[in-house]
């Protein structure tokens, strides 16, 4: 596994490998790995030549006060994981490296970022596509490797390749989890032994309320997300938002049908924990009794004007 820290040295790499007739697949992620990292870098490694990883904790996405300088890091661990995967290059860049003085450019996506994380995080959005584009500018890969976990995330990168005519097809990854349903997050580290045990609650507050819907017991979209928010109510935390939107375009559903996100975020002690699960509303699923009607993965999800393969239940 070779180590960059330059850009100019990333894409001398990607040249290299490109001459070769090598295609290469490409992981950003903000480093503390985990097993939703690692299946991302091994659906890459599966579907590629080359893997090219990124480390980096980017400061332009988080807002101040926010958690930049407390975000967990461990290093040497990361570039363990990745060599034990077979990378072949990992880029771990500086702050000043991307960012040097008079760095003044910021990439804007509209209207995808204005609702869930969006409304909440101002200026995150812009500070993720803003980082992937300079990114992908020096990886040049082939492909780009994202988890579901972060939705939201993953459309708005789609959107920004398309626009902007890059040739890199996006491949969206089921969210990873532990046993117990929590989604697997470099923030779950800062949950205290209580905060824990609660914290399966927010994906299965989603299941359960995915499963009324496609049962047909839960018809609204203010029917879905009354129910979550009951279920979570009285939790030692606080829920930021719980939505239920367009999985094609994140716009609000006036009847929910078709392909939708039903997402939520959650302050727990000093983590913000983000979920979501996909649904998928025909008439006649709507029809179907509950027993039958717990399906929701295995589809074609359509972002970036590309098909993107997930398989498994998310
Ligand atoms: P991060 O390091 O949190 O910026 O994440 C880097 C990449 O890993 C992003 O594309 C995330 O969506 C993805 N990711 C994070 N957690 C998971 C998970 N539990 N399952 C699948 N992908 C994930």
């Amino acid at each position: 596994m070779r180590r960059v820290t330059r850009s100019s040295a990333l894409l001398g790499e990607s040249r290299r490998f490109r001459a070769a007739g090598d295609r290469i697949g490409f992981v950003p992620t903000m480093g503390y790995l985990h097993e939703g990292h690692l299946s991302l870098v091994r659906r890459a490694r599966e579907e590629n030549e080359r893997v090219f990883v990124s480390l980096f904790v980017n400061p332009l996405q988080f807002a101040p006060g926010e958690d930049f300088r407390t975000y967990p890091r461990d290093l040497v661990r990361d570039r363990g994981l990745l060599r034990d995967e077979g990378v072949d290059v990992l880029f771990e860049p500086p702050v000043d490296g991307l960012y040097p003085d008079g760095f003044a450019t910021r990439v804007h996506v509209d209207r995808l970022g204005d609702r869930l994380c969006g409304a909440f995080r101002p200026g995150h959005f812009d500070g993720v596509t803003t980082v992937v584009a300079k990114l992908l500018g020096a990886a040049d890969p082939d492909r780009l490797y994202l988890g579901q976990k972060d939705y939201q995330q993953a459309m708005l990168l789609s959107r920004m390749i398309r626009d902007l005519d890059r040739a890199v097809r996006v491949v969206v990854c089921p969210t990873v989890r532990e046993q117990d349903g929590l989604a697997m997050s470099s923030r779950n580290a800062y949950l205290t032994r209580p905060q824990r045990d609660f914290a399966p609650e927010l994906y299965a507050s989603l299941r359960s309320v995915a499963d009324r819907i496609e049962s047909g017991e839960i018809r609204t979209a203010s029917g879905a997300r009354g129910a979550v928010r009951k279920r979570l109510e009285g939790g030692p935390g606080r829920l930021e938002y719980v939505e239920i939107l367009s999985a094609e375009d994140l716009e609000e559903v006036r009847r929910l049908r078709g392909r939708m996100v039903l997402a939520l975020a959650y302050h727990l002690g000093r983590a913000r924990l983000i979920d979501n699960v996909l649904i998928r509303l025909s008439p006649r699923e709507r029809r179907r009794a509950p027993a039958a009607s717990r399906r929701a993965g295995g589809r074609g999800v359509r972002a970036g004007g590309r098909s993107l393969r997930r398989g498994g239940r998310v």
